[in-house]
């Protein structure tokens, strides 16, 4: 098949709008159903040898059975649905359009994550060329509803694994890209070891409703707002997780040119000082504290009875959410405020920390060799949460990877307007995962 063929394939997949609803607002299945229909026209070997599987009614999985059944299976992932998109004027093409324009494939889910899910396919679909009897087992899983908590999708292919008793040895998953942080001055490839926990707390005061003509001197509006400040006065501990740590090692040269100006290499515990100016920095050495809602009365006259904020959190790796409820408490309390959990389905504790002395991570080290030769490969955490909160529970290691280019964004680019990928990296990462299958496949 040639590259254009393969563009065009990927091209169509972004157009149907497998666009993922929140509980309670109306969900399309149409585009997910046509989607897997085109997915069995386009990759025809792979439906030839793999077994397909629809699981939680729009995920898809998939599996090659493996030659030496010792060996535990490896699973690669990627989702179906997309966040919504409006046609805003960062969309060069539209964003269901899938149009190649200046030497990129525009489209939401261009990145995020049907790159992934097409380009995995077609590395699977070129391996099949040949004769390809794999040593372990080759599973690659697609969720629909990874945006808003994958608990139909990645959640039930968990279970009918589990029932199958299915043991992974890892999962290659999003949450590391090829990008670079404000302290360096190039890009490095990240792969992510761990991802970061997710809480929400909802904060309330306790005040007597009353006329804005006759205010005490002190209500519960201002015991919460002397609440957040204090709150973002008293942030959490910095802390270095081994990923950060072996990230700040390998990129202090980069450091010392860039920021210091100085020809000293800072100490992580130096350059953890310093890169917490920076949100994107602060958000790896530290379980971040967000204010995301506030609310008082309705009407500009009535002072409020119970306000509250919701205050949502990333814990890194060594804070557990009772950490983060217990300091939020300590400081609230003696003001009056009270806490408590937003909702208790929506707490997810920091995943555990993947190891680097394994099959897989020399793998995916020798794939981004291949197709990005020179690239300082670091390890790194992901601050958001993907599929792999639940796939983590059935494997031994998830990493997190894909190899895009997020540009100066950074992270910032994963749901953005203007979402699109460059047609160099979309065929990079048909390779990568050719080699990534390829070398951990065999025993
Ligand atoms: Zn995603």
């Amino acid at each position: 098949m040639t590259d254009t063929q393969k563009l065009e394939i990927f091209s169509e997949i972004l157009r149907y709008r497998t666009v993922s609803r929140q509980p309670g607002e109306v969900f399309d299945a149409k585009p997910f159903l046509e989607t897997a229909e085109y997915l069995k026209k386009v990759f025809p070997k792979v439906h030839r040898d793999f077994k397909r599987e629809t699981v939680g009614g729009e995920s898809l999985l998939f599996s090659l059975q493996g030659g030496d059944r010792s060996l535990r299976p490896v699973m690669l992932t990627a989702h179906l649905d997309v966040v919504p998109a409006d046609d805003g004027e960062k969309w060069v093409e539209p964003p269901f359009s899938g149009n190649i324009r200046d030497g990129r494939i525009w489209g939401r889910g261009s990145i995020d994550y049907k790159a992934g899910v097409a380009a995995m396919l077609q590395a699977c679909e070129d391996i099949l060329e040949k004769e390809f009897t794999p040593d372990r087992t080759i599973i690659l899983a697609f969720g629909h509803d990874e945006e808003v908590g994958g608990s139909k999708g990645a959640a039930e292919i968990v279970r009918v694994l589990k029932d199958r008793g299915v043991y992974l040895s890892s999962v290659l998953d999003e949450g590391g890209y090829i990008y670079s942080y404000p302290w360096m001055d190039r890009d490095v490839a990240v792969i992510g070891l761990a991802e970061k926990g997710y809480l929400t707390l909802r904060l309330t005061a306790h005040g007597v409703q009353g006329h804005a003509s006759v205010p005490e001197l002190s209500t519960a509006a201002g015991s919460l707002c002397r609440c957040l400040a204090d709150l973002e006065k008293n942030q959490f501990k910095a802390k270095l997780c081994s990923p950060v740590e072996m990230m700040f090692q390998a990129t202090s040269d980069m450091f010392r040119e860039s920021v210091t100006g100085s020809d000293h290499a800072p100490t992580p515990e130096e350059m953890m000082r310093i890169i917490e100016e920076w949100p994107s920095g602060n958000a790896l050495v530290r379980t971040t504290t967000a204010i995301t809602m506030i609310s008082g009365s309705s009407k500009e006259n009535i002072i409020p009875a119970f306000p509250f904020a919701l205050v949502n959190f990333r814990a890194v790796p060594g804070d557990h959410s009772l950490d983060i409820l217990n300091h939020v408490k300590s400081i609230a309390e003696p003001l009056g405020v009270d806490v408590k959990y937003e909702d208790t389905n929506q707490i997810h504790e920091p995943s555990g920390i993947a190891s680097m002395d394994t099959v897989e991570y020399r793998a995916i080290q020798a794939a981004v060799r291949k197709i990005l030769p020179g690239i300082p490969i670091v390890p790194g955490i992901f601050p958001a949460a993907t599929d792999s909160r639940h796939y983590g529970r059935i494997a031994d290691n998830v990493y997190r990877f894909e190899p895009v280019h997020l540009g100066k964004e950074g992270l910032g680019a994963l749901h953005s307007e203007g979402e699109s990928i460059a047609v160099e990296d979309y065929l990079n990462a048909i390779s990568f995962y050719t080699a990534y299958v390829r070398s951990v496949s065999t025993a």
